[in-house]
């Protein structure tokens, strides 16, 4: 594959080509960086992965990434009465914290609607999200789904199976530009978008 006649070395490569984003260039160069360390340095690194995988789990009301039972948000007595805001996924979550524009809890639906990829309803957590909104805790929801076309289309999924729920329905305003992704939208354009939210 690479002309690296070491089977050891091919491995490692071919592991690295399965991280995101990793073609066969950069496996090759991430290789050649990892064999130059010392042993304790790869120990680090391998212990730092295992570690974060091992504590890190879904949050057992709102799917957000935590490393206990349940998220410090879900947690946090103070934001009970805030609303519920629903994202496509954990970095979303943090995403609009920084804001400090929203005080609620969240949802992660955990990806969105998707017939080309096989992703329906019962792939992601709306079940679980109209299980929260029937429980009356919620007076208003937050579609906070990244402006593409698949988060387009579950926002309109999502507003008709909750709106015989009576909850206020809002989403974000316009100013995220189409396409874009939440998480690398400035902290400016977001707090516009959340301020401005629109009712659906
Ligand atoms: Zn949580």
């Amino acid at each position: 594959m690479t002309g690296i006649p070491l089977p050891t070395v091919q491995r490692l490569i071919r592991v690295l080509m399965t991280l995101p984003g990793v073609g066969p260039r950069t496996a090759q160069r991430l290789a050649m960086h990892v064999l130059q360390l010392p042993p304790l340095e790869v120990q680090r690194l391998v212990e730092a992965i295992q570690e974060a995988r091992m504590s890190v789990r879904s949050c057992a009301q709102c799917f957000s990434m935590t490393e206990d039972e349940v998220c410090a948000i879900c947690r946090d007595p103070q934001r009970a009465t805030g609303g519920l805001c629903v994202v496509e996924a954990p970095l979303n979550v943090w995403a609009i914290e920084r804001t400090g524009a929203f005080r609620g809890h969240y949802h992660v639906l955990m990806g969105v609607l998707s017939p080309l990829h096989g992703v329906g309803p019962e792939q992601l957590k709306i079940r679980e999200l109209m299980e929260r909104l029937r429980s009356g805790q919620y007076q208003e929801v937050v579609l906070a789904l990244n402006p593409t076309v698949e988060g387009e289309a579950t926002c309109t999924y999502l507003a008709a199976q909750i709106r015989p729920l009576g909850v206020r329905i809002t989403r974000l305003a316009a100013g995220l530009p189409m396409g874009a992704d939440i998480e690398y939208v400035d902290e400016l354009t977001l707090l516009r978008a959340l301020q401005g939210r629109l009712d659906l």
